[in-house]
């Protein structure tokens, strides 16, 4: 329960304001009038005689101040000076590139990616503001955040488009509000992935500002493979082998993304340049449909 709020008046409002509000709320909600409002008239009358008397408001002001977070206490104080309340912005979208094998992709796996962020200041919940700071209006753009600059407006260079600048400001952060940490998340590559997918982490972007909500991590999804080339759902790989292995009945090791090796029978002897398909031993799409796996033989004398 906030008095301020219940009296409709400001933290800093005057005696004389006190008494107005209380009138004006008197005269409204006055049980003699209005039976359903004899609770809240209750309410308006205890708000009242506490912030009427000095000592009672000091009491309760600290108390309030105790309970009010450090984001709203902060607010406040740009308030008095400003007049106004900052809007709270969200943070930006991150974009990351992450690294995986044909493998990773086909069967689905689960990784862990570490980068740096900007992570929300706890000391002053991202305002840059603590119990020590004092906010004065910009001298340069005095309070609107923008300067002229010829004929259009641009962010105001001494204040960073905020209007304000903070005298002591919080310690931990110098007032930006953020620090860069290194993050850490885990997430799923779902089966079927393509590159240059983007996996989608919700909160996992830059810390905003004012209360905002962190922004996004978009990760871009990129094959490491350099032994298999990949065309749509179809796996290449290509393979030197001598001549003299390469007879008709003859067993060859062939490299595959899922398994150590293939033994593959040669149909027929291959004198030149030759590609074996294998069929259902691809890679797949988000639907499961599997491609082929394409050997090409390259003979050696
Ligand atoms: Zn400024
Ligand atoms: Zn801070």
């Amino acid at each position: 329960m906030d008095f301020y709020k219940i009296l409709g008046v400001a933290r800093d409002a005057t005696p004389e304001e006190i008494k107005k509000a209380f009138r004006e709320k008197a005269k409204r909600f006055h049980p003699d009038r209005n039976k359903s409002s004899q609770e809240f008239f209750k309410k308006v009358t205890l708000a009242y005689e506490t912030l009427i008397d000095p000592e009672k408001r000091k009491k309760y002001d600290l108390q309030l101040n105790r309970n009010t977070s450090i984001l709203d206490k902060a607010l406040f104080k740009i308030y008095n000076t400003l007049g106004f309340t900052p809007v709270s912005k969200k943070g930006k979208d991150l974009y990351k590139k992450v690294f995986i094998s044909l493998k990773e992709g086909f069967l689905g796996s689960v990784k862990t990616i570490f980068y740096t962020r900007k992570e929300r200041c706890s000391y002053c919940e991202g305002t840059g503001i603590t119990e020590n700071s004092v906010i004065r209006e910009c001298s340069l753009c005095h309070g609107e955040g923008l300067v002229k600059k010829r004929v259009i407006k641009i962010p105001c260079s001494r204040c960073k488009g905020k209007g304000f600048q903070i005298l002591n400001p919080c310690t931990n952060c110098s007032g930006k509000g953020y620090i860069h940490l290194e993050t850490k998340k885990t997430f799923k590559i779902p089966e079927g992935i393509k590159e240059g997918d983007y996996i989608r982490i919700k909160g996992g972007g830059d810390c905003g500002r004012n209360g905002g909500d962190y922004g996004d991590l978009y990760l871009i999804v990129k094959f490491q493979e350099e032994d298999f080339q990949l065309k749509g759902k179809d796996v290449y790989k290509t393979v030197y082998i001598p001549k003299k292995d390469l007879k008709k009945g003859d067993v060859i090791s062939v490299p595959h993304f899922l398994e150590d090796t293939l033994k593959i029978e040669i149909p027929e002897d291959i004198n030149s340049e030759t590609t074996l398909k294998i069929r259902n031993r691809g890679y797949k799409d988000r639907k499961g449909n599997v491609g082929n796996f394409y050997i090409k033989i390259i003979p050696l004398d």
